[in-house]
């Protein structure tokens, strides 16, 4: 299915809210759009289906990332999780100087964003299929990345674990966040502080056009993750540090 006119103006009018001009970039969504659309119609990639729903909560709701001015062009980013690209791929769209690394445990998952790639013809964006557990003890990934993103893979705690070890001292992690995430991040600070992390920022928004309540929690890597951590695939999301 292609975007319809009326998708690109609701596309368009929602980078307007972030202040993002996206018109130079239409071609490239809608060609996201008709792959993930098409590619959901054999494979389960994402529970949102119709087209305002993948344009706001989909694409507007990674762009929402740009509101935090720390995610500047230039920089070496992570997206740990990303499912069918999110929120890394919009993202890259829009920051060509942006290097980007799209992470999924599942190969449907990077096969998809892959091909994604491809068609688009991104040179800022490559996909890696593995786990983050075992990722982040490879030397060459380890505390090598400017920022981590990450959107709806686990709990604050566990997060922290997947994501903080991937990045260098001094940078950060965006977790992007529904509505309530004071508990999350309250019982996060255990696992904060033994990640060689912390808390930085709370942001609250609200997504362009329908306003549903947003968050975006901001951790600041303070320290070098010892090295005991991340601890094997799963323990993280099963048995959280606290
Ligand atoms: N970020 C996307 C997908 C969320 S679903 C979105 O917001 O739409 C969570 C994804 O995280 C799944 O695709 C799953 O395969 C991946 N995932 C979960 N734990 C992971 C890990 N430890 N390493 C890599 N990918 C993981």
């Amino acid at each position: 299915m292609q975007m319809t006119p009326a998708g690109k103006q609701l596309l368009l009018r929602a980078g307007a809210e972030l202040g993002l001009n996206l018109e130079p970039h239409i071609p490239q969504f809608s060609t996201y759009f008709e792959l993930l659309s098409e590619a959901n119609q054999t494979t389960n990639l994402t529970a949102i289906r119709d087209e305002a729903g993948i344009i706001l909560k989909h694409f507007v709701d990674s762009l929402t990332c740009l509101t935090y001015p720390g995610l500047v062009e230039g920089m070496s980013v992570i997206d740990v999780g990303t499912g069918a690209g999110f929120p890394g791929l919009p993202i890259a769209i829009v920051q060509p100087s942006t290097q980007f690394d799209l992470l999924d445990a599942t190969q449907k998952k990077t096969a998809f964003v892959a091909r994604v790639i491809q068609t688009l013809g991104l040179r800022n964006a490559r996909v890696l299929w593995g786990r983050s557990e075992e990722l982040a003890h490879q030397s060459v990934k380890r505390e090598t990345y400017g920022a981590a993103l990450t959107r709806a893979v686990a709990s604050m705690a566990t997060v922290a674990e997947l994501t903080l070890p991937l990045i260098q001292v001094g940078g950060f992690v965006l977790v992007q966040k529904g509505a309530e995430v004071e508990r999350e991040v309250a019982e996060a600070r255990g696992a904060l502080s033994k990640l060689g992390g912390q808390l930085e920022q709370i942001f609250h928004l609200k997504l362009p056009i329908i306003g549903d309540a947003r968050t975006l929690v901001v951790l600041r890597k303070i320290a070098p993750t010892p090295h005991q951590y991340p601890r094997k695939p799963g323990v993280p999301a099963k048995n959280p540090l606290s």
